[in-house]
């Protein structure tokens, strides 16, 4: 659909407008021009990255790791590291400058000051200061050219307490000094007054997700009173002091949670009159609109206007990528022309509804703000109910032209040091550099008819959020078109074996109210099933036992989720004899039906996702976020060993002249699979389907402690039509029936998932041949790991804290994956600790079905014992750096670090299984790698760095089968982490890879001499 947004009644004055202001914009030199007259450092940089897309992506990826290098000799080794790659076409100038052999020589030196000065020049064009003088120096300036401002604190990241608490301090001292400065100010009518009215002089700009530190769209009530208790604050001294505050907005994961937050707070008696206050819409979003329509409704009821900044966007190249990684719909247009063609039909009816709502235009769009303009003009809005915004450093010469012309102007002034301002400086110059962006275009000099022109849009419709297409001009949906056309700076992926993509099952987006209430409605249904008896599945049939046991919630064990029936070893016989009688039938079974008996399964987890994910929830302690995901990888589980079978199925054919070869695969036959309660849904299904689909008869016995969800996987794969004898459910003890089926002699194949003690049983026991057994078995065991994350002094410390946090800390450190060391350099360790301390005591501990917990329980008294005593241990080894208050009911643990840790400690080499984590301190980065590498184990391990020869080093030398850089270390995805380790980490290859179905089966050649007397068909000869 093609759809051009011109013939507006405002359009002639657009266009006669938007000439006027370019004309006055490029009065003075363009600034294009002058970047070549000049040829500062800074400017060339600038013109190179856009010029050259792959130096673009090089330079922006050093400039975020610059502020954290030490010394210049780091500076040019990142300079000849990251400009260096040779997919990256150096200019002339850069190449000569770059020239150096030793990172240490002057030449180096003076690189790295030639290039961190012109870093520097550029951050300046953005930052209005760096301090508080500098910063009321660039105001006082602002004013005096008519120009009134809104301040922003750039801020580290907020991921503890501590930091929520200091934003706010920071900004009740910021707004404090500002208006006793704003004292001397003489009075600016263009900017103080409006329509006789005295207007604020201060303007601070916020980020509601820094009033919380856990502040999450999952536990909107959680977050709600914590961010409210200190907004409230923050608003009662605004106006004691007379300054105004505006909301920014920031991702759209936030945005509902944000208005939802706001419209209720600002209802509240006490800031219901309040009209110097203001939020943020951005019209890059499909639902914008919508939510414009909400406000003004909301807007009428208050009966006292606000402000609405209407801006396009920051986050697009963020949400784009996010939306691709996990498979929603793209939030945001996939077009340039139909954000601004949203940004147009929003302004418009914003303008219309000035009686409820002031209107603040934030862009540098010339024609944007131009049809904004006459809009106005033509409505004759009176001036307090309209002002134009632009950026620091973005639209100098615009904002000046529209003072002449007579408007109210606000600029947007971000105020800090570069380091916690870097993500700003770094969105403020993808946006500067980016193709479609309006400022790079008309720094083109491009025509101005082209400029100026409306937008035209092709993008289809798609639903939004609020139901109907959020535009009549745009949309195309969820889509994967966009996957290579992002503004972003992602290294094109090397891929020597390019592989099919697998499309991921989608988690579930809790930043959508919808899933948050099903997934508690989900819970409260589940909870009325509780108790019941589940009984081993043999041959069909649900067979009663001698002997249950409970299995409960480990938040709160009198809560009995289900019984269990403990299979007796007699029933372990039948169940074997079973799947023996059922076998010739399974192997003959086509491929394709098989696979579609899987593919089946993951559409009945898809319909019971929720159900399941509670079911998680409350019988192993599991996060609900983190419980989502599991029935994520259950489901892809099912659909890829489904493909990888139909893919493996036609074998390989290796024929010559008068001989035909075939390579193809038979299955083993028997499979017993033991597995875990720590995945009791993802790791149960995976290993079954994958038993199944390659033709074993099955049978399933998970851990006591998750029996209940692995006889929900029962119910779905017989639902799904797997044949009995075929597929059997056999839970029960695993050192007696488990063991039996172990060493059976019918027995060829046992998958386990589990600690290294009972896997290195396993892989003895089959290893015996019994009596009447005339095959070898095979063994696949994954077991555990002490994995470690090396922070070097380049990493972004935000996202690494963050990051161990999350990885550490996730199902209570009961993922196989989870980090258990953490080692760092010597130059930062000091900062890290301090950071990682905080950002664990402001973790919520609590029952896993609270929306608000990001640490439940671990899963039974004895694993809590068990860790609890490496804790004593570990105060013996170390000291303790964090201890926190937990629940007394339920089987808690506090999650727990220790400092100083000497790497050969017990509690930085045994696998605890549990929330500690045992921080090491190392001298430099083969260090780091050196005792990252000295356990027996190799799982998982993580590097944050943007060192590229770190990265390089630790590709090639960090002994783990999963390394994860610059990101969390937990969360393996189907096909795109294949998952499992090596060493004492397990045997075998990855769950979710290639290779994983092939240890599943036998096989075999057949040759057949097809000659007959000397003759056999000869391919391309008649
Ligand atoms: C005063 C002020 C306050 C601001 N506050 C916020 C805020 O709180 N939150 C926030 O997110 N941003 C905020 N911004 C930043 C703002 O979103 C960007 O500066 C703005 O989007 C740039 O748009 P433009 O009209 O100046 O330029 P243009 O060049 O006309 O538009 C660029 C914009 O188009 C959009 N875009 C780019 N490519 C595509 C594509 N392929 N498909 C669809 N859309 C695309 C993006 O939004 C991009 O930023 C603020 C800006 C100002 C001026």
């Amino acid at each position: 659909m093609v759809v051009q947004v011109a013939n507006s009644i405002y359009e002639t004055q657009t266009i006669e407008i938007a000439k006027q202001l370019l004309d006055a914009t490029r009065q003075k030199r363009s600034f294009f021009a002058q970047m070549r007259d000049n040829m500062r450092w800074d400017d060339k940089l600038l013109a190179w990255a856009m010029s050259n897309p792959g130096l673009r992506v090089q330079l922006f990826r050093f400039i975020d790791a610059l502020p954290a290098l030490q010394s210049k000799t780091e500076i040019a080794r990142h300079l000849q590291d990251y400009l260096g790659d040779e997919s990256v076409e150096l200019p002339t100038a850069l190449k000569n400058l770059l020239n150096f052999a030793n990172p240490d020589s002057m030449p180096g030196q003076l690189a790295a000051s030639t290039v961190s000065t012109a870093v520097e020049t550029l951050a300046n064009k953005y930052i209005a200061g760096a301090t508080i003088k500098q910063v009321i120096k660039t105001i006082e300036r602002l004013r005096k050219d008519k120009m009134a401002f809104t301040l922003d604190l750039l801020g580290e990241a907020v991921i503890t307490e501590a930091d929520a608490q200091s934003y706010l301090e920071r900004y009740l001292d910021l707004m404090e000094q500002l208006t006793q400065e704003g004292k001397n100010w003489s009075t600016m009518p263009p900017i103080d007054q409006a329509d006789g009215e005295e207007l604020p002089r201060v303007q601070v700009s916020v980020k509601l997700t820094a009033f919380y530190s856990q502040f999450d769209p999952l536990d909107p009530e959680g977050s709600k009173k914590q961010v409210c208790d200190r907004i409230r604050i923050l608003l009662r001294r605004a106006k004691e002091l007379g300054a105004a505050v505006h909301f920014d907005m920031e991702q759209y994961v936030y945005k509902d949670m944000t208005l939802g937050i706001l419209k209720e707070l600002l209802m509240e008696n006490e800031f219901r009159d309040r009209t110097d206050l203001g939020i943020t819409l951005q019209a890059y979003l499909r639902d914008a609109k919508g939510d414009l329509n909400d406000i003004i409704t909301w807007a009428k009821q208050r009966g006292n206007p606000l402000t609405v900044r209407l801006v396009k966007g920051a986050y697009w190249d963020q949400e784009t990528i996010k939306s691709l990684q996990n498979h929603w719909q793209q939030p945001v247009y996939n077009q340039k022309s139909a954000t601004d063609a949203n940004f147009e039909e929003m302004t418009q009816l914003l303008l219309e509804n000035h009686q409820y709502l002031y209107a603040a235009i934030g862009s540098h769009n010339v024609r944007s703000q131009a049809k904004a303009i006459a809009i106005a003009e033509q409505l004759n809005i009176p001036r307090r109910h309209f002002e134009m915004q632009v950026l620091y450093g973005m639209g100098d010469q615009l904002a000046k032209a529209l003072v002449q012309r007579g408007h109210r102007v606000r600029v947007y002034a971000p105020y800090g040091e570069l380091l916690p301002g870097m993500a700003y400086l770094i969105r403020r110059l993808l946006e500067n550099t980016a193709n479609s962006s309006f400022l790079r275009q008309s720094l083109e000099e491009r025509p101005v008819d082209e400029l100026i022109a409306p937008p035209v849009v092709d993008e289809e419709p798609v639903e939004t959020r609020h139901g109907a297409s959020g535009n009549q001009a745009v949309g195309a949906g969820f889509t994967d078109n966009v996957t290579a056309k992002t503004d972003n700076l992602t290294k094109p992926a090397p891929s020597p074996i390019p592989h099919p993509p697998f499309a991921n099952a989608p988690d579930t987006d809790y930043a959508q109210a919808e899933a948050r209430e099903k997934a508690q409605t989900a819970l409260q249904t589940v909870r009325q099933q509780l108790g019941k008896t589940y009984y081993p599945l043999i041959n069909g049939d649900y067979q009663p036992t001698t002997e249950t046991v409970d299995s409960v919630n480990p938040a709160n064990p009198s809560e009995i989720i289900g019984k269990v029936g403990l299979l007796s070893i007699d029933q372990a016989e039948t169940a074997l004899n079973a799947a023996k009688a059922a076998f010739p039938g399974w192997r003959r079974t086509p491929v394709k039906q098989r696979a579609d008996i899987l593919r089946q399964a993951a559409e009945l987890m898809e319909g019971r996702r929720e159900e399941l994910s509670a079911w998680i929830c409350l019988e192993v302690g599991k996060a609900l976020r983190e419980a989502d995901g599991e029935v994520s990888e259950a489901i892809d589980f099912c659909r890829y060993y489904a493909d990888e079978m139909e893919r493996l199925e036609g074998g390989y054919i290796y024929d010559v002249a008068g001989e035909t070869n075939r390579y193809v695969y038979q299955p083993r036959g028997i499979a017993v699979v033991i597995s875990p309660w720590n995945f009791p849904l993802a790791i149960a299904t995976g290993m079954t389907v994958a038993a199944l689909v390659t033709g074993n008869c099955t049978l399933l016995k998970p851990a006591e402690t998750s029996s209940v969800i692995a006889a929900k996987l029962a119910e779905i794969l017989v639902a799904a039509g797997i044949p009995p004898g075929v597929f059997q459910y056999v839970p029960g003890k695993g050192s007696l029936v488990g063991a039996y089926m172990v060493k059976h002699p019918d027995t060829h194949l046992i998958a386990f998932t589990g600690s290294q003690e009972v896997g290195c049983r396993i892989y003895a026991d089959a290893a015996i041949v019994q009596p009447s057994q005339n095959h070898l078995k095979r063994v696949i065991a994954e077991m555990g790991g002490k994995n470690a994350i090396i922070v070097d002094e380049s990493a972004d410390l935000d996202q690494a804290v963050a990051g161990v946090v999350k990885s550490a800390f996730g199902y209570s450190g009961q993922k196989c994956s989870a980090c258990s060391r953490v080692i760092v350099l010597d130059p930062i360790y000091d900062t890290v600790v301090e950071r990682l301390i905080e950002a664990t005591r402001s973790l919520n501990i609590g029952a896993a079905e609270l929306p608000s917990t990001q640490v439940g329980p671990v899963i039974d008294a004895t694993a809590r014992n068990r860790i609890q005593d490496y804790i004593e241990k570990g105060r013996q080894e170390a000291e303790i750096a964090v201890e926190c208050e937990v629940p007394e009911t339920g089987y808690f643990v506090s999650p727990t670090i220790f400092t100083n840790v000497s790497p050969d400690a017990k509690i930085a080499q045994a696998e605890i299984f549990g929330p500690v984590v045992a921080v090491i301190r190392v001298k430099d980065f083969p260090d780091a790698l050196a005792v990252a590498n000295g356990t027996n184990y190799a799982l998982t391990g993580g590097l944050y760095s943007r060192t590229p020869s770190h990265i390089d080093q630790a590709s090639t030398e960090f002994e783990v089968g999963n390394l994860y850089i610059n990101r969390t270390i937990t969360g393996a995805i189907v096909s795109r982490q294949p998952f499992g380790g090596f060493k004492l980490s397990g045997v075998g290859s990855k769950a979710g890879g290639p290779d994983y179905l092939l240890q599943f089966l036998e096989p075999r050649t057949i040759t057949e001499n097809i000659q007959r007397q000397g003759f056999a068909p000869i391919e391309g000869v008649d």
